[in-house]
């Protein structure tokens, strides 16, 4: 089997962007697990599921019409043919994903799927639960961080550049709220697994993040 790279890390560590690169230098499929559960909370609202019905909530989510295409820019969601690939990056969309995320028959539902799409390898998945629960037998496992102050400040630039009006200290407020929220949740916590390797790019670019884990998983 090929292998496959389990990531995991709090929103704003630079995660995404190593993954796909590194994805994109392996030649693997790239897989934004996160990107999922925004999909499925868009769908929640837009269908006005109730959100304290775990029932609901998993029939919604095994029927979501759900397709990643990866690209050198990124990710595009589409639900159906509807690209939803913006309207799932709002500060909404952040906390009803964490928020639904916590739910178990969501997470089981997005675990299976996660598990089907990786089933024959060759994959860099990335989210807050690939080596601890997903993935618990992948090869190569890193848990990437980074101090809160320069996660807020990546989003912060991130949100400015897509041209929102928001404030530095909004920014930082809000993503520790999530991160407490996916760290303190009994199920599938967001933490490093046993093996993996952690890597704080507080200080770090993303080109010297790529090479240390190139050079630490032996390939390229
Ligand atoms: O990675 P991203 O910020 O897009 O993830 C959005 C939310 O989805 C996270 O805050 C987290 O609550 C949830 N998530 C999760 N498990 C994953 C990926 C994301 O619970 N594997």
């Amino acid at each position: 089997m090929k292998s496959v790279i389990a990531i995991d890390g709090p929103a704003g560590a630079g995660k995404s962007t190593i993954a796909r690169i590194l994805a994109d230098r392996l030649g693997l499929l790239y897989l934004d697990t996160g990107a999922m559960y925004r999909a499925a909370a868009f769908q929640a609202k837009r269908k006005k599921i109730n959100l304290n019905s775990g029932k609901d909530l998993n029939r919604m989510c095994k029927n979501l019409d759900l397709e990643l295409k990866t690209n050198h820019d990124g990710v595009k969601v589409f639900l159906g043919n509807e690209d939803i690939t913006s309207l799932i990056r709002s500060p909404e969309m952040d906390m009803l994903a964490s928020r639904i995320s916590a739910v178990q028959e969501v997470r089981d539902a997005m675990t299976a799927l996660q598990r089907k799409i990786g089933a024959s390898g060759g994959i860099v998945a990335e989210g807050r639960d690939m080596g601890t629960v997903v993935f618990p037998d992948a090869e190569h496992k890193l848990f990437i961080t980074a101090s809160l102050e320069i996660r807020a400040e990546r989003r912060y630039r991130e949100r400015l550049g897509r041209g929102e009006t928001l404030s530095r200290e909004d920014v930082k407020m809000e993503l520790r709220k999530r991160d407490e929220q996916d760290r303190t949740r009994p199920l599938a916590p967001l933490r490093p697994a046993d093996d993996a390797m952690i890597i704080d790019t507080t200080s770090l670019g993303v080109e010297q993040v790529i090479e240390e884990i190139v050079i630490k998983i032996g390939n390229g």
